[in-house]
């Protein structure tokens, strides 16, 4: 009677270690931290999530200018099948950039359509060598959010040096506008003088632009330096629907002067209404902030106005969670440039 009870269990455990295997075979290895487990507690999404990390894997990219590989993929659940989808990131020229991300929300589109996109698409896994606190670029949140159900969508990132598994939500990366902390002209960094400029100066611009698309939503805005120099810009479209953002447009008018360390950048929309700084032009802010970090200055203060005399302030470090810059992988590089090109 003792003899046949090890042979039973041992093939109750052959059973059993089939069954584990089936689950996540053929990608075994994928182990949760145990900080993202608890927000995956199902078994079917763990297994999705580790079968599009070893599908990630294989993702053609093509950075010819970064060589940093963005992989990406998930599962999309449709007529009772699991189907992979991936994506990858492709340089180009300037540099610009088809983002990993944004590749693969694409595809989940062309493959099965807008709706599954908002409905089918719950998690973007990342298969990374190593997973740092960044998030998306600016302008790939603003992807995501126009273009999945982004209050439940989920970030994965897959450590291929020990198949650790991250897993973030999406809205960790996002700080909606009414967040931003209520100012008043007497608790800002600059004097109420240089306010009433920035204010004037960002309403004048937002009389301007480009809005064959985008009237409603027109903002602009206007930037001080520490040299004094007020720059202003309004967004502007084009049929190519390559938008320019109006805090990137001050910022690069600020550069052309080598005038690159701004005290403040003021954004106003239509009167009445708190103007939307998109994630994109955060990130152009954030980037140009992180000169200012770079040579020891405060950050740049985003300053939103009404129209009607409420403000509101708050950094581009704040307002871009988990960002990343050229600063963050070349400070050596944005020293050099800074010291050899910044105004005297
Ligand atoms: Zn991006």
């Amino acid at each position: 009677m003792t003899r046949p009870f090890p042979a039973v269990a041992l093939f109750l455990f052959a059973v059993l270690a089939a069954c584990r295997a089936g689950h996540s075979a053929p990608d075994s290895g994928w182990q949760l931290t145990p900080e993202s487990e608890a927000l995956v507690p199902d078994a079917t999404l763990r297994a999705q999530i580790f079968r599009a990390l070893t599908a990630a894997e294989k993702a053609g990219t093509d950075p010819s200018i970064s060589h940093f590989k963005v992989r990406a993929a998930t599962i999309i659940e449709k007529d009772g099948q699991d189907h992979v989808v991936v994506g990858g990131n492709t340089e180009y020229s300037v540099p610009e950039a088809i983002h990993g991300e944004a590749s693969l929300i694409n595809h989940v589109t062309a493959l099965y359509g807008r709706d599954t996109t908002r409905q089918a698409l719950h998690f973007i896994a990342f298969f990374s060598e190593r997973c740092g606190p960044s998030g998306s670029c600016g302008d790939c949140r603003d992807f995501q959010k126009a273009s999945t159900d982004y209050g439940r969508l989920l970030i994965v990132c897959g450590q291929s040096s020990d198949h650790t598994v991250r897993v973030t939500r999406f809205t960790d990366q996002l700080v909606a506008e009414d967040q931003f902390p209520a100012a008043s002209p007497a608790s800002l960094s600059i004097s109420p003088a240089e306010l009433l400029q920035l204010l004037t100066a960002a309403e004048q611009a937002r009389l301007g632009g480009v809005t064959l698309f985008s009237a409603s939503e027109q903002t602009a805005a206007a930037a001080i330096s520490y040299t004094g120099k007020i720059y202003r810009a309004a967004g502007a479209d084009d049929a190519a629907f390559h938008y320019r953002y109006p805090v990137g447009g001050v910022l690069q008018q600020a550069a052309t002067e080598r005038d690159y360390f701004l005290k403040a950048i003021l954004v106003v929309g239509e009167k009445g209404h708190w103007p939307e700084v998109r994630y994109r032009d955060r990130q152009y802010g954030y980037e140009s902030s992180s000169f200012n970090r770079s040579s020891g200055k405060p950050p740049i203060t985003l300053i939103l106005s009404d129209g009607q005399g409420s403000y509101r302030a708050t950094t581009f470090e704040a307002a871009l969670p988990k960002a990343f810059s050229t600063a963050n992988f070349m400070p050596q590089a944005v020293e050099d440039f800074l010291r050899t090109h910044a105004q005297p």
